[in-house]
Parts: C-alpha cells; structure tokens; sequence
C-alpha cells in the first residue's frame, strides 16, 4: 500500500448527465447514491448505474500506478466494505483493488481521509478523486475535482496518473 487513490462515486463514477441519457434510452428516472437491494440481490449495471468507460478510466489509472483503491464516498455509509466495492467494479469486468472505506468521523470529507491516513500510518503518494471540494488546503494539491454534470474523464484521469507517480 504506497499509493491510494481516494474515491468517491457520485460525480465521478456517474454523472447528471449520465444519468439524464438512462432516462432518455429507457424512461426510467435513475438516481445517484447507492442502490437499494433486496435480500440476495447482487450487483449489477442495472442497480449501479456506473459507467463503463469510466470504470475502465480508473482501470487506467490502477494499472499504470499500482495503486490501491480506499472508498471515501457517501455510499460506504450504506456499503461499509471493500468486498462490496470490488463486487459493484466486478459488475463492469474488473475487480478493482478496493482495500477499504474510510471511517466516518462526522466532519468533512477531508477529514475522514486525514483519519484514514493517520489509523493506517499510510505515507506514500495519494491522490484524491471527487467532485466534492471538502478538502484541506494540504489535501487540495493531491485533488483531481471531476464536474459532476460529466464525472471523471480521460484528462482527470492522467492528472491522476500524475499525481501517483509524482517522484520527490
Ligand atoms: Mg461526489
């Protein structure tokens, strides 16, 4: 573990406008946030609602970094596991390397990530991907913001790639 990205989903995973394009194709108003499951029921495109291209985006990023994945979304409040993670990517055909979620602290965004990294005495490279700007002024050098309207996109993704592979 000495690169992690911290992921979140809405805005990012998804986007408004893709979510406008599902109910164009099928009349179905679709929503972000996290799906709600019967007893049994497993993850599937249809539930998630992700896109494909940008799973394979932060694929991209896995793959030309070694990097792990920490879920620091809203969802984890509903799906606290990584194995939960790893089933929703394995929906798209690839299960992504999620090793955790951070803890919930009850203040920002930035400082769930600021616990996670103090917990874990994790020290490497970090990037943090979101569309959220909840962040500290320390932790903003190591954001990539995607637009929540588009979600993340192939130039997020390489400054991501960037900021991984970042040599001092
Ligand atoms: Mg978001």
């Amino acid at each position: 573990m000495n690169k992690l990205i911290f992921l979140d989903i809405d805005g990012v995973c998804n986007s408004t406008n893709d979510h406008k394009a599902i109910f164009k194709l099928t009349g179905k108003p679709t929503f972000m946030g996290p799906p709600k499951l019967q007893p049994g029921e497993q993850f599937t495109r249809e539930n998630l609602n992700w896109s494909k291209r940008k799973t394979e985006w932060i694929h991209g990023i896995c793959s030309q970094t070694g990097c792990d994945i920490v879920i620091s979304s809203t969802w984890r409040e509903t799906f606290p596991f990584a194995h939960q993670y790893i089933a929703m990517f394995q929906a798209y055909g690839w299960p992504a390397p999620v090793i955790n979620t951070t803890p919930i602290t009850g203040g920002t965004r930035g400082d769930d990530i600021e616990a996670f990294i103090n917990q874990s005495g994790f020290d490497g490279n970090y990037v943090i991907i979101d569309d959220g700007s909840d962040f500290t002024a320390k932790q903003k050098e190591n954001l990539v913001q995607t637009d929540r309207n588009v979600g993340l996109t192939v130039d997020d993704a390489r400054r991501a790639v960037d900021i991984l592979n970042w040599e001092e």
